[in-house]
């Protein structure tokens, strides 16, 4: 059996290092916001070539916090207008939501899947304040076009790179990152980060991610409990360094499927704006096939011994949770959750694995 992604392989390399570390954890007595947090958060920072990093709980607490350290800064207000992509996964627009703002859904461009920005200027309304772009599977969204709207109406740009690590960023706009374990850097928990050049946000986030608090016991905004763990963080500090490699083999994985899988019921993805400029690039978080009959390909991969998945089988606009929304209508969101299908991608996969799946899916007839 192919595993879709084989979680304990993946971090085998790094077994004899994460033992070492836990055990100067446990002799060390520092649980809570220490040497590896701070470590971690300069090497990420560095990485992203950003000025700040700061550490919190998760991926979607770090979103959380951003807006809400725009509402503590006088910049958003509660009822503010967020542009969010309708073809995301939920936490993107639950983020907007648990920050007392109000997400204003986009269709995506069936060709990358990321928000059209051509879509997003006839929903702006006086009540937008924030564009919040998702690059999902891995791929960056269009960022030139968005900039440029952005400015236009004088919007603050967040960016949901919780699937993008190692893109190549354009712009210095504010950054939310998750470590869930299953990214392309994944800790072994739970683990997110924001990222920013923003020394007053960045002081915000620091504070709002610890009670509101710089000197304990002494809270200067209503804040939550969302630290990044230190023995997350010190695992991360082993990986961070790792990152660029495991992109690089999912890439080259990537152009493989590309290039040698040949079904014409099946539609690859369309790179064709990958590498005609920077904010084009992908770091194939996911490399996502799209069949009308998805039902019949997963299980006919399962039959060879191919495990996939789906991202994501409901759109956030169809879940019980936003019942409200369940009415609209976003054609093109729901093409595309009714047909993607997601293959095994990632560093641990042998050529000898990915020979298989491209052959197992060339001889599909559907
Ligand atoms: C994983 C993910 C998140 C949330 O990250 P968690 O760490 O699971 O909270 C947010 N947005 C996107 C697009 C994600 O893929």
């Amino acid at each position: 059996m192919i595993k879709f992604l084989d979680l304990h392989k993946l971090n085998q390399p790094f077994e004899a290092e994460f033992k070492e570390k836990f055990q100067s954890f446990l002799d060390n007595g520092w649980y809570i916001l220490g040497n590896e947090v701070n470590q971690f958060e300069e090497n990420f920072a560095k990485y992203c070539s950003s000025k700040h990093c700061i550490g919190v709980g998760n991926g979607l607490d770090a979103l959380v916090l951003i807006f809400k350290a725009y509402v503590e800064l006088g910049q958003l207000q509660k009822g503010d207008e967020v542009i969010v992509p309708a073809n995301t996964y939920i936490a993107s627009i639950l983020a907007v939501l648990q920050a007392d703002l109000v997400p204003v859904l986009v269709e995506p461009s069936l060709e990358t899947y990321n928000i059209n920005p051509d879509l997003i200027e006839e929903k702006i309304s006086p009540k937008t304040k924030v564009i919040l772009p998702v690059h999902l599977y891995g791929q960056s969204s269009e960022m030139d076009k968005i900039s440029e709207i952005a400015q236009k109406y004088n919007l603050i740009v967040v960016e949901d790179a919780a699937q993008a690590h190692g893109i190549k960023f354009t712009g210095n706009y504010v950054k939310a990152f998750s470590f869930y374990p299953g990214k392309n850097l994944g800790c072994l928990g739970d683990g997110g980060a924001v990222v920013t050049d923003d020394d007053k946000l960045a002081e915000i986030i620091r504070m709002l991610r610890n009670y509101g608090s710089k000197v304990k016991y002494e809270n200067d905004f209503i804040g939550v409990n969302s630290r990044l763990d230190e023995i997350q963080a010190a695992f991360l500090n082993i990986k961070l360094p790792h990152l660029d490699a495991e992109n690089e083999k999912r890439s080259a994985i990537a152009n493989r499927y590309l290039s040698e899988i040949k079904n014409d019921k099946i539609t690859l993805p369309n790179l064709s704006l990958r590498g005609t400029k920077q904010s084009h690039n992908h770091v194939f978080h996911l490399f996502v096939i799209r069949t009308e009959k998805r039902t019949d390909l997963q299980n006919y991969l399962k039959e060879n011994g191919i495990e996939t998945m789906i991202h994501y089988p409901i759109p956030p606009h169809k879940q019980n949770a936003l019942s409200s929304w369940n009415g609209l209508s976003f054609p093109i969101t729901e093409k595309i959750h009714n047909e993607v299908l997601s293959l095994p991608l990632n560093g641990v996969l042998t050529d000898d694995e990915v020979s298989k799946i491209i052959k197992v899916l060339n001889e599909w007839t559907s």
